[in-house]
């Protein structure tokens, strides 16, 4: 299996959620056992070594590689999710998006000072949502070692907001 193989299994679906966005579905490679199980693998590879504590991963499709990886890297799952679906006490960050706010939270004892946490999710855009979810994870004292996604999006430069975030990304388009 290769990068390519992974990159041709993404899906274009034109004009969803709304007209003008061109949408990036993964569902067609998480169906496909050896594709799912080779993109988890190569963040695998990448992090084996780096003795991460915790994964944070974002709501909600964060939570399907991150979830694999955390079990395999013998880390803490932290999922990072929409304001208003945490239970226990939070700590909310807000962003803009191109129509008014949103708001991302996590519990406020997900992270210890000092944790070596790796923030994942499926794809990079704007790099709004993985921007407040970076400044949920400094809150917390967390020592934030990589920002990882399957997909980016080179165009829209999401990679300048995260500043010196060091990013990952399987592919980009
Ligand atoms: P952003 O905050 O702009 O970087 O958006 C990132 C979030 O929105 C991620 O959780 C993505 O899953 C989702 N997203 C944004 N744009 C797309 C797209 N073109 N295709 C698929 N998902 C997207």
């Amino acid at each position: 299996v290769s990068a390519e193989d992974l990159r041709q299994a993404i899906r274009d679906v034109p004009d969803f959620p709304k007209e003008g966005i061109l949408f990036k579905d993964i569902t067609t490679l998480l169906q496909d056992p050896t594709l799912y199980r080779e993109a988890i693998d190569v963040f695998l590879e990448r992090y084996r070594d780096q003795k991460i504590d915790k994964i944070a991963a974002i709501d909600a499709r964060g939570f399907l590689f991150g979830s694999a990886l955390a079990y395999e890297l013998n880390a803490g799952l932290v999922p990072i999710r929409k304001k208003g679906k945490l239970p226990y006490k939070t700590i909310d960050v807000s962003y803009e998006l191109e129509y008014g706010t949103a708001e991302v939270a996590v519990h406020i004892d997900a992270i210890k000072a000092g944790e070596r946490v790796l923030l994942i999710d499926d794809l990079l855009a704007t790099g709004g949502t993985a921007q407040a979810s970076v400044e949920l994870i400094r809150k917390l004292e967390g020592d934030l070692v990589e920002a990882a996604f399957l997909i980016e999006l080179g165009f829209l430069n999401g990679r300048a907001k995260l500043g010196d975030v060091p990013v990952f990304s399987q592919m980009t388009f």
